[in-house]
């Protein structure tokens, strides 16, 4: 475990990580890439070899790569001068495939172009980064990428990563094995879509930062990371929940609001209402007052009429007697003395009954 943690803890180990998962990113671009190339190169080979198929089960014995070996058909000496004239360089590795498969198979073709140790390989995943780039050293068909010597630059590079004694790099390696890397992709995508990506794929792992976690560490990693999660969760609940009361209490607030708005509104028609009322009191009571007044005015002067009135008969009381009976005299004295005889009340009596003989005679008329 001291292996892994140092690994963890060395940049250089880490550096080294990160080249290999460059490599690993690259051949996965390589792959759809060699899948097309080998399929155009066993095509190429078929139109000039003609259909046929080797029906002899040709395998000769690898006699070298100067040497030309004895075939049973007239299908097989053709292919194996094909596929040596497409070889640009390096060594042709018969041995990887049995000549009667070259007409067949594309990748008994494509086999020899690459290193040793691909006998029983037949499919693209079977192949590593290092026989894709040996193939397309070695095969003019890629001639036309004009890759001079790029992939050279990145096969160095594979084989310092493969040999690196403590799988560390520094990071000056690093920057230039990227480098060597991204300009075989960029160089490749000119012609082939599947490499736009990788410069970009690059330059995230350069920049990554990582670190290599034990089972039992990233558990409680994840734990904690669950627990979190639930708490998140409980808190949005809870957070949900509360919002639903602040949105009831906004309505009841609004609801409120507008009560107090038709109280106020009413409270104000109702004052409206008390002033006008107390205005129309203070006029009443105005006139009122007016009234009031006037009539204590009146009743003052009834009051002093009365109070004359009153003095008046009191007089009258005290000197009517005297004048009466003075005046009296002085018409006795200067009046006829039967006259003198008739007293005051008897006029008196005698004037009513003449006015009622009066009244009773205006009564007898209008009947
Ligand atoms: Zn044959």
């Amino acid at each position: 475990m001291e292996t892994f943690r140092q690994f963890d803890r060395d940049p250089n180990h880490k550096n080294w990580l990160k080249g290999i998962m460059v490599l690993e990113d690259l051949q996965d671009c390589l792959k759809p890439f060699i899948e097309d190339e080998t399929e155009k190169l066993h095509e190429d080979l078929r139109n000039i070899c003609g259909p046929r198929q080797c029906d002899n089960n040709c395998n000769p014995k690898y006699q070298g790569p100067n040497q030309n070996p004895v075939f049973n058909c007239d299908v097989c000496p053709n292919w194996r001068k094909e596929i040596q004239n497409k070889h640009k360089s390096g060594k042709l590795m018969w041995k990887n495939s049995e000549a009667h498969e070259w007409s067949r198979d594309k990748w008994a073709v494509s086999k020899v172009y690459m290193p040793d140790g691909h006998k029983k390989h037949n499919s693209i995943d079977d192949f590593d980064i290092h026989s894709f780039l040996t193939l397309i050293n070695q095969c003019k068909n890629f001639q036309r990428f004009e890759l001079g010597e790029l992939c050279n630059k990145v096969l160095n590079v594979r084989n310092r990563m493969m040999h690196s004694p403590r799988y560390q790099l520094d990071q000056e390696d690093l920057l230039d094995f990227l480098d060597r890397i991204r300009d075989l992709g960029d160089q490749l995508s000119k012609k082939n879509s599947g490499f736009k990506k990788l410069a970009e794929d690059i330059n995230e792992i350069l920049n990554l930062n990582f670190r290599l976690v034990e089972t039992e560490e990233l558990e409680r990693m994840e734990n904690a990371i669950y627990t979190a999660v639930q708490l998140a969760n409980e808190y949005r609940d809870n957070q949900d929940s509360l919002n639903e009361v602040v949105v009831k209490l906004e309505q009841c607030i609004s609801e409120r609001d507008s009560q107090i708005l038709v109280l106020r509104q009413r409270n104000k028609t109702q004052q409206k209402k008390h002033d006008w009322e107390i205005q129309r009191l203070q006029s009443a009571l105005v006139h009122e007052t007016t009234e009031h007044r006037n009539t204590k005015v009146q009743l003052e002067n009834l009051h002093r009429e009365l109070q004359e009135e009153k003095k008046m008969r009191s007089d009258e009381q005290k000197y009517w007697p005297r004048w009466r009976e003075f005046t009296w005299r002085n018409w006795e004295i200067q009046n006829d003395p039967v006259k003198s005889l008739i007293k005051k009340e008897d006029l008196a009596g005698g004037l009513f009954a003449v006015l009622g003989g009066l009244l009773l005679a205006l009564f007898a008329i209008l009947k």
